[in-house]
């Protein structure tokens, strides 16, 4: 006798909240854009660096600052459950690019060009253009001191705009001097901000005498005001730091890049020096920067490195991808060459060996599966080539079969005939299908 458990409903598991799944065929946009990264960074001889997603907490608190939202408010730590060691997901990615270049002497011959893709985590209020799973693509070229390279980071960014299409991007320059004269805007900042103390929000309270630089970077509109009267950097800056954002500005200009310069950029993290960008638009809401980045020239030591300059910039993948469709851009879905349909399983033998031969020769063949048992009817099969987007159908029929052979059908060009081709000489007839798409 046989005993019938009481089926229970089994609940649904739903992805992390902020966390999202990249389907087909917005996910062809996420490989278009890297792509189209890929060969950029190629003709700039920036070199693709992997690091890993986890790193030990230390590297985040020493290098991006203990008093910063990252820090302080968006990590997701944990400890290793076999050591207790303080772990944490990567909340972006130049701290452990510089703990790998550190690691690996990997300036022992001179300066690095680099680029990352991948995703970061930041435990963040999700919102559009602000998650916390986002897909970064970051450049950093590390043991390099002059302007020029900060310029060269500026133009293949704004090269990229231009590949992909993105017009209205604007580019706001800052620069966050050396620390004594940071020392001193500090203490101009401090008084500042100490004569307007009732209109400080709580953060910035707790920040005026740990990092009172850091408020300039508020997101709360009713501090905007105080923040547009603040002392400016600009102002304390010493003869070398002008040279040096000079030099930037005069090798954009020589190359007609647009700028504005915002005394108030400050970025996240603590570890800028001397030049700070973003990149921003109108088009996104108040999610408007799209790759923000500069000069780092005391993070190697932070991270007890040999002192090393630096500079580097990240953009966020879905902000990108967001303005491009703004834009126009659609996903698209990769073209298919050929649908194959078959009237008889035991020909699939056969069959997928074709397939194989046309496949070698470049084309791409989606086989016909159903969801239950045999191939499903000739029609149904049709059916499918159909809204596959296929150029062809080929068509292994019961007749073609027997004779060795196989139907070409155009789907597409009304004006094309069908052919019959042997199954002898696949790789002949594949580069003439080839050859008219
Ligand atoms: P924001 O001021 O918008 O919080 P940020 O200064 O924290 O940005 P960076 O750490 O400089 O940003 O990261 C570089 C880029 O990565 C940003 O300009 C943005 O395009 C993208 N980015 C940052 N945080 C997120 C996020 N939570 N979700 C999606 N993209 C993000
Ligand atoms: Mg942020």
């Amino acid at each position: 006798m046989s005993v019938q458990a009481t089926p229970t409903k089994i609940e649904k598991l739903a992805a992390v909240k902020g966390m999202n799944d990249v389907l087909p065929p917005d996910s062809a946009m996420v490989e278009w854009l890297e792509a189209k990264v890929r060969a950029l960074m190629a003709r700039f001889a920036y070199r693709n660096i992997r690091t890993p997603i986890v790193e030990k907490t230390p590297l985040f608190i020493r290098g991006l600052g203990e008093v910063t939202d990252i820090v302080e408010k968006e990590m997701y730590c944990f400890e290793d459950r076999l050591n207790g060691d303080p772990l944490t997901l990567r909340p972006e990615s130049t701290a452990g690019v510089v703990r790998a270049a550190i690691e690996h002497n990997m300036l022992y011959d001179g300066g690095k060009r680099l680029y990352y893709m991948g995703p970061m985590f930041r435990h963040e209020r999700p919102q559009k253009g602000r998650y916390r799973q986002f897909d970064q693509i970051g450049a950093e070229a590390l043991g390099y001191a002059g302007a020029e390279v900060d310029a060269e980071l500026i133009l293949m960014a704004n090269a990229l705009w231009k590949e992909i299409g993105l017009e209205d991007v604007r580019l706001e320059l800052n620069s966050l001097g050396q620390s004594a004269e940071r020392l001193a805007h500090r203490q101009a900042l401090i008084t500042h901000f100490e004569q307007h103390q009732d209109q400080l929000d709580e953060d910035a309270r707790r920040r005026l005498y740990s990092n009172p630089l850091r408020i300039l970077d508020t997101k709360n509109p009713h501090m905007q005001a105080l923040v547009e009267a603040a002392p400016k950097l600009m102002d304390f800056l010493g003869d070398a730091s002008l040279a040096h954002f000079k030099r930037l500005t005069s090798i954009l200009e020589a190359n007609q890049v647009a700028y504005t310069i915002n005394p108030r950029l400050v970025r996240g993290m603590d570890y800028y020096n001397l030049t700070v960008f973003e990149f921003t638009t109108d088009r996104l809401g108040s999610q408007g920067t799209v790759c923000a980045g500069g000069r780092y020239d005391y993070l190697f030591e932070q991270l007890g490195g040999k002192p090393s300059p630096a500079v580097g910039w990240a953009l966020g993948v879905d902000r990108v991808l967001e303005l491009a469709r703004s834009a126009g851009l659609k996903a698209m879905n990769p073209t298919l060459d050929a649908y194959a349909i078959v009237s008889d399983e035991d020909a699939l033998p056969l069959v997928l060996a074709t397939l194989q031969t046309l496949r070698t020769a470049g084309l791409s063949v989606q086989m016909h599966a159903s969801s239950g048992s045999g191939m499903g009817s000739m029609k149904s099969q049709f059916k499918r080539a159909d809204s596959s987007g296929a150029r062809y159908a080929l068509i292994f029929g019961q007749d073609e079969i027997a004779a060795h052979q196989v139907t070409v059908k155009p789907l597409r060009d009304a004006s094309a005939t069908q052919a019959t081709e042997s199954l002898r000489d696949v790789a002949t007839w594949a580069v003439r299908l080839q050859s008219n798409a």
